[in-house]
């Protein structure tokens, strides 16, 4: 299984640039825009490592990393923040905070830093779902005999219905997960994004549709 981060950043732009560059290096990233949903989210599910803004909406970051850590000590968290004051630095750490990176930041010494946190050692980076195959490191979907190379966003879209294979997945669910906020729910890019997938698949695709709902990737 690839690694999975979770990236708290209420900020769009700097949200996008972190998990392009963290997809980029093979990891699957989720993320939360306020404290709240950060909270839930790293609560949530499984994560290798979370990315954590201080200046949040609804509730800050220092005190995300406190009801993260009571419950999750053992989850990796660097804080990723303008703020460089020492009493701040000081105040992350300890709350149990494992490093401090501010901002800017450069997106290469940033990886280096997760890598050192990262505890899990990684077997494979391949899911599967069925017969397909889906590489994280090489980007390469693998069907039978079919080699697919996607797009970054083909990759993530079917990334998602591979995670969540047995399951109809909306379109409003995709759009969110896979284009981010803001985008225009009537917008039909999902269903553009699903038929060059599906393309490039071949007669074989595993992608579904499901009326009046979206698309699944049947499981096993
Ligand atoms: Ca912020």
């Amino acid at each position: 299984m690839p690694r999975r981060i979770l990236v708290v950043e209420d900020e769009t732009r700097i949200l996008d640039f972190l998990a392009r560059g963290l997809a980029a290096d093979g990891m699957v990233v989720d993320w939360a825009q306020t404290g709240p949903d950060a909270v839930k989210r790293a609560l949530g599910r499984q994560y290798d490592l979370v990315l954590l803004d201080l200046v949040l909406p609804q509730l800050n970051g220092l005190a995300v990393l406190e009801r993260v850590q009571e419950r999750k000590p053992e989850l990796p968290v660097i804080v990723v923040s303008a703020r460089g004051d020492v009493a701040t630095k000081l105040k992350a750490f300890e709350l149990g905070a494992r490093d401090y990176v501010e901002k800017p930041f450069s997106l290469d010494e940033l990886l280096a830093r997760i890598k050192v946190h990262l505890v899990r050692p990684l077997a494979s980076n391949v899911v599967r779902a069925g017969d397909l195959e889906l590489d994280y490191t090489t980007r390469e979907a693998r069907l039978g005999d079919t080699r697919a190379l996607l797009s970054d966003r083909e990759f993530r879209l079917l990334g998602y219905l591979v995670e969540h294979a047995g399951e109809a997945v909306s379109r409003e669910r995709l759009l969110s997960e896979v284009w981010g906020y803001g985008f225009d729910p009537g917008s039909n890019v999902v269903d553009g994004c699903i038929r060059r997938i599906r393309r490039r698949l071949g007669s074989e695709s595993p992608i579904e549709t499901v009326r009046n709902v979206g698309y699944r990737v049947a499981a096993g």
